[in-house]
């Protein structure tokens, strides 16, 4: 059983990583981000909630990613593993994550972290905003995102370094070579 946290900022390449890595190792996908996403669209409760936080470039409140979380994760499992993209985003989502496993009596196998610098990021982001359709894509929301990754979410690199789980690599380049890095650090776990 692998389980996988992809971990970076905004625009460094998570989702387009993680759907070659779900092809390759069989895994599920859960991104937090696509799962607020659909909770808009469908309108729900849940929706209208995260849209305020989403449209400001916020986070979510803990407590409640972290339902959600568990929820995604127990309609998809008992399963092969699971790459994580998006969660966790701060040091207690990856506490609550890190129990939420030993419950169910596995772990994280690996923690890939794809570094890019800021001003590629807001590159990528703001073409990804032409195309994407998503309302956070655009240059004042982008630049919001990409500091509450540096204050909030950037310190879990240490945190996983400390459990040991942490592999870092460039994320700029080929994607075919990025993913060869990725596929290198899964397979020595
Ligand atoms: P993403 O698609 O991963 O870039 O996520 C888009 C937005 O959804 C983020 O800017 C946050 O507002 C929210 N979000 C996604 N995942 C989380 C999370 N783990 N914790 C808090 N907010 C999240």
């Amino acid at each position: 059983m692998k389980n996988i946290v992809i971990f970076g900022a905004p625009g460094s390449g998570k989702g387009t990583q993680s759907d070659l890595l779900v092809k390759k190792y069989g895994l599920r996908h859960i991104s937090t981000g696509d799962v607020l996403r659909a909770e808009i669209k469908n309108g729900t409760q849940l929706g209208q909630t995260a849209k305020a936080y989403i449209d400001k470039g916020q986070l979510i409140p803990d407590a409640l990613m972290i339902d959600i979380l568990a929820a995604t994760y127990d309609a998809l499992c008992p399963c092969e593993g699971v790459i994580f993209d998006g969660f966790p985003r701060t040091i207690p989502q990856a506490e609550a994550l890190k129990q939420m496993l030993a419950e169910r009596g596995t772990e994280v196998s690996v923690m890939l972290e794809l570094q890019v610098p800021d001003d590629m990021l807001i590159t990528r982001l703001v073409e990804r905003g032409k195309v994407s359709g998503r309302a956070d894509d655009n240059e004042e929301t982008i630049k919001a995102r990409l500091q509450v990754y540096h204050n909030q979410t950037s310190p879990l690199a240490q945190w996983y370094e400390q459990e040991g789980k942490r592999v870092a690599v460039k994320g700029y380049g080929d994607i075919a070579d990025i993913n060869a890095e990725l596929c290198k650090a899964i397979d020595n776990v």
